[in-house]
């Protein structure tokens, strides 16, 4: 494990904490390591997700990759909501899961199946590590038992369903920065409420209505309300207190409140002066991603997905890079502008990166194989690589510490990429100690640095309207025709390529030759 402490920024506490793991392991026994358990709220299955919903993964990804890098088992959940919720965080509305499948003629159940698919290749397509992608569905038998446990001291019941009343635990709503007055008149709208923000544990089925997901309960047939099943999949998983609870910064206001109170409710326990006391014990938030034209909202017909940012003709690791340039507590802007230079940047990366992971080792590659890059540290640097130990430079010691304070400083992302950016630039380093560190930075920023190739980077709009094999055959045209000064027909290449959209890039210092606009 590496010296700087990680600092984390606690939600609950409005502070920046050392982390200290709830499960820290026995030093010297393999088998009981340091451990990190991470709930990340996930989506609801009932649509694509856009790209800012993306920020809230990729940013749980980095979290799960730096507690890997500090030394962590890590073991993390992020939930399937494809049980049918309502329109808003209110207890009303129609359910988003039946309004699709009413919308699309399929079933909720498919519905469902297919948005969960399309989110976990997006996933991929962003290299966020597999998780265990838990489904709302499949706990809805422990739900039940939860809510028939919490349901005597805490919940009551009306014609709608079963109700949390917050006032029966203490600090209800620390967690949100303001109880707004839109939020209470948002939830104030049901009938009997106790206090405007009591949320139902238990959504009946209203007489006259049918529903495809529905469930039978003491409190009637029915379906779960969605605050419960974080709350169960939660301590079912990881177990309470687990380390570290995230989610979108708008779930800091209603969401994650009411699971706290539900927690709090199921474990006996009160006041939140003790952060463990709400299941988790650090909550951490993302800031949005906002759009000026509004088209990040599910509402607005082409919504901004990952699928449109590669229809463009990006590659999806340049909207990675994008989030992490930025840190994850600011709001941070899209444009295609910054979508672009994010790509240009990763290109040089990838185009640095390449110099010296494609020259030949002086081990050989049958010993580079052998390395094992995934486990070398700072104290080991100098000594793990196979037969010979090359001594690293104090510059790369200095800079293996900057990468990792930036890290260990609340996710200081933006930082951590000049410091790669700053390592790769370095002169007179080992190709064996370049590579074993690059791959170390990239275990954790998550780009695969050594299996992209500024090739795989170049933009390809779908609705390109030439092939790439027809550019380079003109190209290679062009260029005979250049070598036999025949400069009009040379000309008359890059008019027919331009008139395609393709941008001839003479003496393009990145050494593109080509790019389609
Ligand atoms: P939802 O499917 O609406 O529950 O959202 C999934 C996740 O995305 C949650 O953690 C939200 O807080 C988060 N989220 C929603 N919109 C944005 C946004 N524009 N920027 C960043 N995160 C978001
Ligand atoms: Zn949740």
């Amino acid at each position: 494990m590496t010296d700087t402490p990680l600092k984390l920024f606690n939600s609950l506490t409005r502070q920046l904490e050392e982390f200290q793991p709830v499960h820290p392991g026995v030093v010297g026994d393999p088998a009981q390591p340091p451990e990190a358990r991470v709930y990340s709220c996930g989506p609801t299955v009932y649509n694509y997700q856009h790209i800012g919903n993306m920020r809230a993964y990729v940013f749980a990804d980095t979290l799960g990759r730096t507690l890997q890098w500090k030394g962590y088992k890590l073991t993390h959940v992020i939930n399937i909501t494809d049980v049918g919720h309502l329109t808003s965080d209110a207890d009303e509305g129609e359910d988003k899961m039946e309004k699709m499948a009413a919308r699309e003629g399929k079933s909720a159940w498919d519905i469902a199946k297919f948005y969960q698919e399309d989110f976990e290749r997006d996933l991929a397509r962003l290299n966020v590590q597999p998780k265990q992608h838990p489904r709302a569905t499949e706990f809805v038998e422990a739900m039940i038992a939860w809510a028939e446990r919490i349901a005597p001291r805490h919940c009551y019941e009306l014609e709608s369903g079963l109700y949390f009343d917050v006032s029966t635990v203490a600090d209800y709503g620390r967690l949100a920065r303001a109880v707004t007055d839109e939020g209470e008149g948002r939830i104030e709208s049901v009938e009997g409420k106790r206090n405007a923000a009591d949320f139902a544990i238990w959504r009946k089925t209203p007489p006259v209505e049918t529903r495809q997901m529905e469930w039978d309960s003491p409190w009637g047939k029915g379906a779960p309300g969605w605050h419960l099943e974080c709350s169960v999949m939660g301590e079912a998983l990881l177990g309470f207190p687990f380390d570290i609870h995230t989610g979108g910064i708008d779930h800091r206001e209603i969401h994650h409140p009411n699971e706290i109170a539900q927690n709090q409710a199921y474990c006996c326990t009160n006041g939140l002066d003790d952060a463990r006391n709400s299941g988790a014990k650090i909550w951490m938030h993302n800031n949005f991603l906002v759009e000026r034209s509004g088209k990040m909202s599910k509402s607005s017909g082409e919504f901004l997905r990952l699928q449109l940012l590669i229809d463009k003709g990006f590659h999806p690791l340049a909207y990675r890079m994008m989030c992490l340039q930025a840190h994850y507590r600011s709001e941070l802007e899209f444009s295609w502008e910054g979508l672009e230079a994010a790509l240009v940047r990763l290109k040089r990366m990838v185009i640095a990166v390449s110099r010296f992971a494609d020259s030949a080792s002086p081990l050989g590659p049958d010993q580079m194989d052998l390395i094992p890059l995934d486990t070398i540290d700072r104290a080991s640097l100098s000594t793990v690589i196979i037969g010979q130990p090359i001594k690293p430079s104090e510059a790369v010691l200095e800079l293996w510490d900057k990468f990792d304070a930036a890290l260990s400083d609340d996710l200081n992302t933006s930082v951590a990429l000049t410091v790669l950016e700053n390592f790769v630039s370095l002169p007179d380093i080992h190709n064996v100690v370049r590579r074993a560190v690059v791959d170390r930075f990239d275990s954790v920023l998550g780009f695969g640095l050594t299996s992209l190739t500024r090739a795989d980077l170049r933009i390809r709009p779908k609705s390109a309207q030439i092939t790439e094999a027809e550019i380079e055959a003109a190209l290679a045209e062009r260029k005979v025709a250049r070598a036999a000064k025949d400069f009009a027909r040379s000309d008359a290449l890059r008019d027919e390529l331009a008139a395609k959209g393709v941008e001839v890039m003479d003496g393009d210092p990145l050494g593109w030759e080509w790019k389609l606009s």
